[in-house]
């Protein structure tokens, strides 16, 4: 049984993570779409949110399970007996962060491999920022999240105020 970890923090989930997760279903018997906490950024969702939107999203892929990683990625990946850790790769700019990441994980985890997929081009651009930035100011973001979940992330960064009345406003 072949297992790969797809992790990341996923602050929320888009359209860019959901393509890198399906194809790695499609290449490897389970998948675990691990939820981590990157002590170099606050989140706008909880653990247990991000947690939920995925679940949302993936319902139709039996061999997708989501968790969270509360230490090492290179620890869990062990833990879980996988043999792979799958990321998606953007443009160059992924490449320097990634590329150290994958070396560290390697280094403490000499059994997993740190495969990259391409992003799809469709969503080169795309990431769980421009997300947050769009819906902040209460944009479209249905080209970036699934339907099922738009809803609850604009809640969370958009609360349209009632239009004041302004001075020359007719009574
Ligand atoms: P992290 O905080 O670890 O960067 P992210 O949730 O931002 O976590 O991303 C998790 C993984 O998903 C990373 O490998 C990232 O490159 C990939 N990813 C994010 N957005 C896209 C996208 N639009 N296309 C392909 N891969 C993506």
């Amino acid at each position: 049984m072949k297992i790969a970890v797809c992790p990341g923090s996923f602050d929320p989930v888009t359209y860019g993570h959901l393509d890198i997760i399906r194809r790695a279903a499609g290449l490897f018997d389970q998948v675990i779409v691990a939820v981590s906490v990157n002590v170099d950024k606050k989140s706008s969702f909880t653990q247990e949110e991000r947690v939920s939107l995925i679940r949302q999203c993936i319902a139709d892929l039996p061999n997708v399970r989501v968790d969270v990683v509360h230490g090492l990625l290179a620890d869990y990946v062990r833990q879980e007996g996988a043999c792979a850790i799958v990321k998606g790769l953007r443009a160059v700019s992924d490449f320097e962060y990634e590329f150290q990441m994958a070396l560290a994980n390697k280094k403490l985890n000499p059994e997993a491999e740190t495969l990259f997929l391409t992003t799809d081009q469709k969503y080169m651009y795309l990431s769980s920022s421009i997300v947050r930035q769009i819906a902040g100011f209460g944009g479209d973001i249905s080209d970036f999240v699934p339907p099922q979940i738009a809803q609850f992330v604009m809640a969370r960064f958009y609360q349209p105020k009632e239009r004041e009345s302004e001075p020359n406003d007719s009574k």
